[in-house]
């Protein structure tokens, strides 16, 4: 063989050798780059993306509250079980038995038949059709918040059918764990304190200018409610509700745990209070894994406590060490609140409250020390992507949201549905929306899955457990689609 010749072979067989290199062998890496191809054209094609993210394995939604996560149509079902009513004027629940339809009250079955008042009750009750179609219409958020006003009657009494029902969704939508904010534990301050002890532990709460001021007050509270037997009893009841609705939950495929929270809309010694029941309530029961804080921040009230309630959350973390801490913190936007508050709520929950997870943190653009906070989050915390519940009740997405900040410094984060039933959306629907709008790697999909395993506020045995099962739904996950790939290539 002259030089020439034998040279042309050794380049030949290099570029096959290249060519078998490159080509993706591993169903891991047929399903990277299957992925890949979606991203392609001009659009991504959302049908496959689709079909993909819905058989992809989610590991488990830790941010999304109980009440929120139920359709409206499921709580129907629930009133027409029990034959209670919809008032025809104010499309609310009437809380009693209706066994005819009147002018005043429809029964369900009635209301069904009715198509102008229930569509009207969904877009009330639910973000249905806000953006789809001119109508007389409040601010989204204030649309968004209404909506638990209407269902409240009815959302707490079948918890244990709703465990179940949200159970059977995570299962479908192969997700194999999930975290609740179930309710808060039911304490109220004024069952411990005259209405002028009240008045006058508000105002000390608000007037305390330090952590150690504030302390010496929460000490004092604490002392008294450790003595009541009946705030004690109330943490108890919710305790022993939570166990008899988790029977027949968990199983070889899913786990679910619970959160419980103070609201943050009330007086700062009602929250105090039901933080203290939260702390006291996850101490004494398993399945109860963490604390947090909910309801509106750009409520006037929630404003004005904001850091006297992260100075709860530092009291008591000292206090109660192994309870996790979640906290809502940065849910707020340029134009909804005064320049003022969007500077510090990130921040303060991670330096003061020691928050171990963020939930939202739209705000980080426009805090000061964003970038000091960034490291901070991404060494201590994680933070809790919204992505349906941003766009809708604060108008934040695509390249408005901070998401492509938390991504470029490496903070850890994880994908949730927040309240699905008044979104209308789920787990599979936000990846899709994240996906879709930024295009990650696949790598970085799997990292998003496997972080709401890492980050959920698991014991380590569960915490195993789930990390087994999510790999080993993977493995399946990765042939399925290494079949899916070879097909669209045909
Ligand atoms: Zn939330």
């Amino acid at each position: 063989m002259n030089k020439k010749i034998y040279g042309y072979c050794i380049l030949t067989m290099l570029w096959s050798f290249c060519l078998v290199a490159l080509e993706p062998s591993s169903n891991e890496q047929k399903t990277a780059a299957l992925y890949t191809s979606f991203f392609k054209g001009e659009k991504p094609e959302i049908a496959k993306l689709n079909l993909f993210l819905t058989q992809m394995p989610k590991g488990g939604d830790l941010h999304h509250h109980y009440s929120g996560s139920i359709y409206v149509e499921t709580y129907l079902e629930w009133l027409e079980e029990k034959q209670w009513g919809i008032d025809v004027k104010t499309l609310k629940i009437w809380p009693n038995e209706v066994t005819q339809s009147n002018d005043s009250v429809l029964t369900i079955p009635d209301l069904r038949k009715n198509d102008i008042l229930y569509r009207k009750l969904l877009t009330l009750w639910s973000n249905k059709d806000y953006d789809n179609h001119c109508h007389e219409q409040v601010p989204p958020d204030s649309n968004f918040f209404y909506s638990f006003s209407y269902f409240k009657e009815i959302s707490p009494l079948n918890h244990a059918l709703g465990l179940a029902i949200l159970k059977e969704r995570a299962i479908k939508e192969n997700v194999s764990y999930i975290e609740t904010m179930i309710s808060n534990v039911g304490v109220s301050s004024k069952n411990y304190y005259s209405n002028l002890e009240i008045e006058a532990l508000i105002a000390s709460l608000r007037s305390a200018k330090t952590q150690e001021a504030a302390n010496a007050i929460f000490v004092e509270v604490e002392n008294k409610l450790l003595k009541n037997i009946d705030f004690l009893a109330v943490i108890d009841g919710f305790t022993n509700n939570l166990e008899k609705n988790h029977r027949g939950i968990d199983d070889e495929d899913f786990m679910m745990r619970y959160q419980t929270y103070a609201v943050r809309v009330n007086d700062p010694l009602q929250v105090f209070c039901e933080l203290l029941a939260a702390y006291i309530a996850c101490e004494n029961n398993r399945n109860l894994v963490g604390v947090n804080i909910v309801a509106p921040e750009n409520n006037n009230v929630a404003l004005q406590d904001y850091t006297l309630h992260m100075q709860m959350y530092n009291y008591l973390k000292s206090k109660y060490p192994d309870v996790k801490r979640a906290l809502h913190a940065g849910e707020l936007t340029c134009g909804m609140v005064r320049p003022k508050n969007l500077k510090f709520h990130i921040k303060e929950a991670i330096d003061i409250a020691g928050a171990q997870r963020i939930g939202h943190g739209v705000d980080i653009p426009y805090e000061e020390d964003s970038l000091a906070t960034l490291e901070k989050i991404k060494n201590k915390s994680v933070v809790e992507i919204n992505l349906t519940s941003n766009e809708f009740i604060l108008g934040v997405k695509d390249q408005e949201h901070p998401y492509l900040i938390y991504d470029a410094y490496d903070v850890p984060m994880v994908i949730s549905t927040d309240d699905s039933g008044v979104s209308r959306n789920n787990l599979c629907n936000e990846y899709l929306l994240l996906t879709s709008r930024y295009k990650p790697s696949y790598k970085k999909i799997k990292t998003y899955v496997f972080n709401s395993v890492k980050y959920a506020f698991l014991n380590e045995e569960d915490k195993q457990l789930l990390q087994k099962r999510v790999e080993l739904k993977f493995k399946d996950f990765e042939r399925d689609m290494a079949l899916f790939s070879d097909k669209l290539q045909k």
